[in-house]
């Protein structure tokens, strides 16, 4: 679905990514995990089209994505959810609408439809500005308003951030019903995530450590002692 080789990148003059390596099968959920500042969001920059790559390769389903708009990769089935998700004084439904710029009028409706079907409890709060919903409802408006242009590949950008235990734990529990209905990368520091990941790929400095299955990264006991302090 995804390959990334050799991937350099940054801002300006200063270098983040350095020879990052990177695949994802299709339908499969991948876990990026790193400690803050090793490079994930950049990495996520860049696949979706917000920060240039510099040198290296991109290919979405065999197809070189690196030249492509942005606009032009969420048309290819590239969703992407920041950060920060969601503008927090807009309602939900006026959040789930920009979710659709690259769509018709009509075609938005039908999706913002089918997330109110997948999460009722947003369809309950359309009115509401979405700043003044739970922690894990707010997620779930950002993560509602990424799939109405229906992604084959979602791109997640720390959604545990700004959560207490609880709403984490209920995102993760949401995320889980997405699986092998599209690809999901989910960049995280939080390795609770594992739960729902099929494959792990760790990054420091900005170049990939490590790239395996969850049960690979599980049982490799140098890396996750080196990483996250677990025995
Ligand atoms: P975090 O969990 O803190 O978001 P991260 O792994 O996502 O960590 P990045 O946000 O990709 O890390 O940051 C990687 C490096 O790039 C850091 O050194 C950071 O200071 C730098 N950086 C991030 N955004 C910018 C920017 N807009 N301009 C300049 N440098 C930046």
């Amino acid at each position: 679905m995804l390959e990334i080789k050799q991937m350099t990148s940054g801002y300006g003059p200063m270098q983040v990514l350095w020879d990052l390596d990177l695949k994802v099968n299709p339908n499969e959920v991948q876990v990026v995990l790193g400690a803050n500042g090793a490079g994930k969001s950049t990495l996520l920059k860049v696949i979706i089209g917000l920060l240039p790559l510099w040198s290296g390769m991109l290919k979405m389903e065999g197809d070189d994505i690196a030249h492509m708009s942005v606009t032009a990769r969420v048309k290819r089935g590239v969703g992407y959810m920041s950060e920060k998700g969601i503008f927090p004084e807009l309602t939900v439904e006026e959040n789930l609408r920009l979710g659709g710029l690259s769509k018709k009028r009509g075609e938005t409706q039908e999706q913002i439809d089918s997330v109110y079907q997948r999460f009722p409890e947003l369809k309950e709060r359309r009115g509401y500005v979405a700043g003044g919903l739970s922690g894990g409802q707010r997620k779930l408006v950002g993560v509602g308003r990424s799939l109405i242009s229906q992604p084959k590949i979602l791109l997640m950008d720390e959604p545990s951030s700004g959560l207490s235990p609880r709403y984490v734990s209920e995102v993760i529990e949401r995320l889980a019903e997405l699986r092998g209905q599209m690809t999901l990368v989910i960049a995280e520091q939080n390795i609770s995530f594992l739960k729902i990941a099929d494959t792990v790929s760790v990054i420091e400095g900005g170049r990939t450590r490590f790239e395996g299955s969850v049960a690979d990264f599980t049982n490799d006991d140098n890396l996750k002692t080196a990483f996250f302090g677990i025995e």
